[in-house]
């Protein structure tokens, strides 16, 4: 039923420092911004495998520093759970395939995506200006991290 409480997102609480150590080199976390995104979940049981979806089933609600993944409508049996990740501050590619109308190809959040572009924009015109330069890195020719 829409509005019902399904599942909570339970985990050890650590800071996102510590969660970023943790899982450094990983391609998939199952870390939980929580707050202002300073403390992270690290999440065990049934709610990590919920999966993402850009046009989801399900949302998160952030209740005294409690997640819960709630129904935004009615669920068939059998139906998939989803909910819209709303991914930040992350260095790998998210790319989403959940096939909705309104997908927009990455768990990123819009805002994040946004970012993200203007990161590369920049990172390109350095290369390029690096290029202008005759510039060139010692080790393989790149100075990517
Ligand atoms: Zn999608």
């Amino acid at each position: 039923m829409k509005g019902t409480r399904l599942l909570e997102y339970e985990g050890e609480r650590i800071t996102k420092d510590e969660g970023d150590l943790r899982y450094e080199g990983r391609p998939f976390t199952y870390l939980f911004g929580i707050g202002k995104g300073d403390i992270v979940i690290d999440g065990h049981g049934m709610a990590m495998f919920v999966n993402h979806s850009c046009q989801p089933n399900c949302e998160t609600d952030e209740i005294n520093g409690r997640v819960f993944i709630k129904a935004i409508r009615n669920i068939k049996a059998g139906e998939e759970l989803t909910y819209d990740y709303w991914l930040y501050d992350g260095d790998d590619e998210a790319p989403c395939h959940c096939g909705s109308k309104k997908c927009r190809g990455s768990m990123y959040s819009p805002a994040e995506l946004k970012k993200q572009k203007a990161r590369r924009a920049r990172k390109q015109k350095q290369l390029r200006k690096a290029a202008k330069r005759g510039v060139r890195s010692k080790a393989n020719g790149s100075s990517a991290p």
